[in-house]
């Protein structure tokens, strides 16, 4: 057994938050680098916690091996829906402690940890709760004499990598479809933001999940997160972070031919049309951008405003950001919308890209400096008259910073939007119905929002075309992403 240490929550909740590495239903000390959390409101450490070595994957690993091939593999399917069903309700009695610990360590606000990623999280459980007796194969007519029928069997060891920006709710997207298969799994939280997580560890026990089902090894990316992606006992790697990231994985997941699902950056365009209800647009484009201080893949960071709306869409989107800035502050007040980035290295990340914009001739219409003089708080930055090649416009900046220019026809602004090598997200506004289907079609993109941004729902597939990533996630595509097809030929004649 690991110490525990205790932690006092700006919101006067208190609780024991467990530290190490949580492997067969236990809690193990960790042996790999230390590294530290800080809280993102004023730069304080709150802990320094010691990270899984090589040889702690490994135990990991062979943890979730036995399990694979033990208990877990005997039990039916309806049995594993129980268990998951089991921990979801427990995320819902421990939804506010959950909320308040990423809201902690991460600066997202409580209210959208809260009714946001905790609500989605315990949404996710119940969801794959029911769909892991509903896991069918198919019968395929072959010939006369020839009988064939796929089984949907799991991949076995997953090895699940998740980001800082939706700490719980990432854990839920990966962890929830893999029980639901029938895999193991060993997840390596972010080293940013590991708390919640490794709590997690206590309910996966309460739950009653046998040992080493699910094990929890936080650590850092280079190190753990490696480890991970190379051993040669593990079957999958979903990983969510960043394109670069994601390519290093691809690559170490090349050892035994893992199976993978990545998904990463984004780059991704809103286009206003002159038929747009502006008002409407305006909003949408400003919590594509804004929600989650910039902080989501799926982040709408380039505007293309058609030339006859341009001008009014620039006061009107300028006004919203100025009311929303009056909003930044500490994540546990009630009426918070923006708290600060994530770390300290995001934050100059993001300061960096917003003086690249200065310097590279974009106007400035709003922001363009940090907020306050403690943590990592950025002032919402608004850029208009972009031109498509600034790195602002380029790059993802995983900030509250948005690039703005116009367009006059459908033609350019359809190049514009998919002249990326990303492609994960698209928005279009306008009243007229066939053009919004007409230019969702061209959208090189893996999910579109028409008159919306970043809608997502269990049910429907999550994940990218182009450098934005490699398979789904979410919705009955994660059950096909964390099973394997196997083929049963069956000859019911004599002839060769
Ligand atoms: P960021 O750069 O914003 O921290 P990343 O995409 O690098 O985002 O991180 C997402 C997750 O990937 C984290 O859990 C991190 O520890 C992990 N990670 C980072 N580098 C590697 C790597 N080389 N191999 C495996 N995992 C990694």
């Amino acid at each position: 057994m690991t110490s525990t240490f205790k932690v006092s929550l700006p919101n006067e909740l208190n609780y024991d938050q467990p530290t190490g590495l949580f492997i067969d239903n236990e809690y193990v000390p960790a042996n790999g680098e230390k590294f530290t959390v800080y809280n993102p409101t004023n730069d304080e450490e709150i802990v320094t916690l010691q990270g899984a070595s090589e040889q702690d994957v490994d135990k990991a690993v062979a943890a979730a091996r036995r399990a694979f091939e033990g208990e877990w593999s005997e039990l039916e399917a309806v049995e594993r829906g129980a268990l998951i069903y089991k921990l979801a309700e427990l995320i819902k009695r421990d939804q506010k402690l959950l909320a308040s610990i990423d809201s902690f360590d991460n600066g997202k606000s409580f209210s959208d940890a809260y009714g946001g990623d905790l609500l989605e999280s315990y949404n996710v459980f119940r969801y794959y709760a029911g769909a892991a007796d509903k896991i069918t194969g198919k019968t395929i007519e072959t010939g006369p004499n020839k009988l064939a029928y796929v089984i949907q069997e799991p991949l076995g060891v997953c090895g699940q990598i998740i980001p800082w920006n939706y700490p719980f709710m990432m854990l839920a997207w990966k962890v929830a479809p893999a029980l639901a298969c029938g895999n193991t799994i060993v997840l390596k939280p972010a080293e940013q933001t590991p708390l919640s997580a490794l709590y997690f560890g206590k309910l996966i026990a309460e739950a009653g999940f046998p040992p080493g089902v699910v094990n929890i090894i936080p650590g850092l990316g280079y190190i753990s997160g490696k480890a991970l992606a190379e051993h040669m006992d593990v079957d999958k790697i979903a990983f969510t972070g960043s394109t670069a990231t994601g390519r290093s994985i691809m690559k170490s997941a090349a050892s035994n031919l893992k199976n993978i699902t990545l998904e990463c950056g984004g780059k991704s365009p809103s286009i206003v049309f002159d038929d747009a209800d502006l008002d409407q647009a305006v909003k949408w484009c400003h919590s594509g951008i804004m929600d989650n201080m910039g902080q989501v893949c799926t982040s709408t960071s380039r505007i293309y405003v058609q030339d006859t709306i341009y001008d009014e869409f620039l006061t009107k989107f300028t006004a919203k950001t100025k009311d929303n800035a009056t909003k930044i502050g500490d994540p546990f007040n009630e009426d918070t919308y923006q708290g600060p980035q994530v770390s300290k290295a995001q934050f100059e990340k993001v300061l960096g890209y917003i003086d690249e914009g200065k310097k590279s001739g974009a106007r400035v219409l709003h922001g363009g400096a940090k907020h306050g003089d403690k943590g990592y708080f950025i002032q919402p930055t608004v850029f208009a008259d972009t031109t498509e090649d600034m790195k602002i416009v380029k790059e993802e900046i995983f900030g509250p910073v948005v690039a703005i220019s116009k367009f006059s026809t459908e033609a350019e602004v359809i190049a514009k939007a998919n002249d990326t090598s990303y492609g994960l997200a698209a928005a279009v506004f306008t009243e007229k119905v066939t053009k919004a289907h007409k230019v969702a079609r061209k959208i090189q993109a893996g999910m579109v929002f028409i008159n919306s941004s970043g809608d997502s729902h269990f049910g429907i597939p999550f994940g990218g075309y182009k450098s934005s990533g490699i398979g789904r996630e979410l919705g009955q595509y994660a059950l096909d992403a964390y099973t394997q097809s196997k083929a049963v030929h069956v000859n019911l004649g004599t002839e060769l």
